[in-house]
């Protein structure tokens, strides 16, 4: 398990290395995916260091609250709203989370296969 001082996607929160932020609320974050999967490619996540959905409970409303409405506005603002996009959250081995710190991959801008890979 990642500590929170080794944890790549609290330092882009933190502002510590680079990435290129889209937009942001009190309590999470958006930035652009450096190894882009689809024309639009972004990940939202708490600022807070949150393993994956099972540290989620009744403290987490806000947080969850601006995941969601960065994701709504975003989608909007990168012309995907219409034409549909995909929200995904890999959570475990099998599932291929490879950054412990709770993010949602906001994809578009092209046909999406279903069921994924
Ligand atoms: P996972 O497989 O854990 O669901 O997705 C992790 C995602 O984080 C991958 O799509 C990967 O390209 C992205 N990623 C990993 N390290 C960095 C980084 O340092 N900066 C940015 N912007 N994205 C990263
Ligand atoms: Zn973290």
């Amino acid at each position: 398990m990642t500590q929170v001082e080794d944890c790549i996607f609290c330092k882009i929160a933190n502002r510590e290395i680079g990435s290129e932020i889209v937009d942001e609320r009190e309590t999470a974050i958006a930035f652009r995916d450096v190894n882009p999967k689809a024309p639009v490619h972004i990940l939202v996540i708490p600022k807070k260091h949150i393993p994956q959905i099972k540290d989620l409970g009744p403290d987490t409303c806000e947080i969850m609250g601006d995941i969601f409405s960065l994701i709504n506005d975003i989608a909007i603002s990168e012309g995907i709203s219409q034409t549909g996009y995909r929200v995904i959250c890999n959570i475990g081995e099998e599932a291929g989370q490879e950054v412990d710190h709770l993010h949602f991959h906001l994809m578009g801008g092209r046909f999406m296969m279903w069921p994924p890979g």
